[in-house]
C-alpha cells in the first residue's frame, strides 16, 4: 500500500461493508481494512460470521445464513470498486489530516503509515465478553467457547452449559441442541432478557433446562472442561454440575482500543457520535456496534454504515468547497 485514499473503512461487518458499498457507489474508491482471522470467534465479517440463520434481516423471506449474507455484502462492495484488504489496522493517528493508518503488514515501529485518508469510517464492532474466571482462558478451545456455530459440532451427544439470559444465550442454546444431549442455561436472574419468541422456543425445547439465579463460580478440567461449580445467588449454595462444554454468551464489548485517547467514548468504551455518525474528530465517522450499545442489530448496523458513508461524502464535498 503506502498510498492515499479519500475514504478508509476500518471493519467489515454489516456497518463497514454497507459504508463501503455506499462510498464505492459515490465514486470514492474506498479501502476497507477488513481485519484478520485470529481465532474461530474473531473473523473478518464480524459477528454475523458466527451466526447460523439470520431471520430478521429484511429482504430474505426464508432467512439467510450469516456468513452467506456477509459474503454477499462483501462481493457487492467489490463490484462497485471497494478494495478490501485482509489486514488489521494496528495504529491510527487522527490528530492531523490526512489521517494516518498503520496495518498488520507493517513492523509496529514503522514511522510511515501504510495508508493515509481524508476521511475514516470506523466500523470495528464489538467482541464477546468472557466471565473472567481463572480457568476460562486456559480452557478456551478446550470446552469453553463463545461461538456455538463455530464449535457446536464438536459436542455431539455431550452435555453443555450456556451462560447468559439474552437473545445470544438462547440462540446459542437452541443451536447447540442439534448436537448436544442436554443444554443447561445458567442465568443470574429469574427472568430472561431475551425476546419473547426466543424464550418460547427455548422453553419448548426438551433438551434445554434452566438454572435460575445462578452463576458459574469456576470451570474444572485438566485438558478439557469436565464440570462447573454453580453458585445459587439467593442462598449462596455451591453445587457441581458435570459438563463437557461451557458456552459464554453474556454480551459484548466495543473494539475501540485503537482509538483510545483520540476519539470520545462513553464509560463502557463505545464511541460517542452525533450529529449523525460524526465523532469528535471532523472527518472521522463511526457506525455499527462500535457506537451502538442499544440496538446492536445487523440491520441497524447496516443502516448506520449507510449514514456514515453519506456523512463522509458530504463532509469531503464541503472540504473541497
Ligand atoms: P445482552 O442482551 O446484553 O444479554 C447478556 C446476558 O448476559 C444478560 O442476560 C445478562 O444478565 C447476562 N450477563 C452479563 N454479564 C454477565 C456476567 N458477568 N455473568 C453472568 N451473566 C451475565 O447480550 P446479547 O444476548 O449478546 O444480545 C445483544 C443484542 O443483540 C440484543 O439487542 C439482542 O436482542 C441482539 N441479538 C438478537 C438476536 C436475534 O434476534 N436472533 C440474537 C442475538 C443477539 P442480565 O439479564 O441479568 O443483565
Amino acid at each position: 500500500m503506502g498510498e492515499h485514499r479519500r475514504v478508509v473503512v476500518v471493519g467489515s461487518g454489516p456497518a463497514g461493508l454497507t459504508a463501503a458499498i455506499y462510498s464505492a457507489r459515490g465514486d470514492l474508491a474506498p479501502l476497507v481494512l477488513e481485519g484478520e482471522p485470529s481465532s474461530t470467534s474473531d473473523q473478518p465479517g464480524g459477528q454475523l460470521m458466527l451466526t447460523t440463520e439470520v431471520e430478521n434481516f429484511p429482504g430474505f423471506r426464508d432467512g439467510i445464513l450469516g456468513p452467506e449474507l456477509m459474503a454477499t455484502m462483501r462481493a457487492q462492495a467489490e463490484r462497485f470498486g471497494a478494495q478490501i484488504e485482509t489486514l488489521k489496522a494496528t495504529r491510527v493517528d487522527l490528530s492531523n489530516r490526512p489521517f494516518r493508518i498503520w496495518t498488520s503488514l507493517q513492523d509496529p515501529t514503522d514511522e510511515e503509515p501504510a495508508v493515509t485518508a481524508d476521511a475514516v469510517v470506523v466500523a470495528t464492532g464489538a467482541r464477546s465478553l468472557l466471565l473472567g474466571l481463572p480457568d476460562e482462558e486456559r480452557l478456551l478451545g478446550h470446552g469453553v467457547s463463545t461461538c456455538a456455530t463455530c464449535d457446536g459440532f464438536f459436542f455431539r451427544d455431550k452435555s453443555l452449559v450456556v451462560v447468559g439470559g439474552g437473545d445470544s444465550a438462547l440462540e446459542e442454546a437452541l443451536f447447540l441442541t442439534k448436537f448436544a444431549s442436554s443444554v443447561t442455561i445458567v442465568h443470574r436472574r429469574k427472568e430472561l432478557r431475551a425476546s419473547k419468541i426466543m424464550q418460547d422456543r427455548a422453553f419448548q425445547n426438551p433438551k434445554i433446562s434452566f438454572r435460575w439465579e445462578s452463576t458459574v463460580d469456576s470451570i474444572h478440567g485438566e485438558r478439557h472442561v469436565e464440570a462447573v461449580s454453580l453458585r445459587d445467588v439467593s442462598t449462596g449454595a455451591v453445587s457441581t454440575l458435570p459438563v463437557d462444554g461451557v458456552f459464554v454468551a453474556i454480551g459484548h464489548a466495543p473494539q475501540t482500543d485503537l482509538f483510545k485517547g483520540q476519539l470520545d467514548m462513553d464509560p463502557a468504551g463505545y464511541l460517542r457520535t452525533g450529529p449523525g455518525t460524526a465523532t469528535n474528530v471532523p472527518g472521522v465517522f463511526a457506525c455499527g456496534d462500535v457506537q451502538d450499545h442499544v440496538y446492536r442489530q445487523a440491520i441497524t448496523a447496516a443502516g448506520s454504515g449507510c449514514m456514515a458513508a453519506i456523512d463522509a461524502e458530504r463532509w469531503l464535498s464541503e472540504q473541497e468547497r
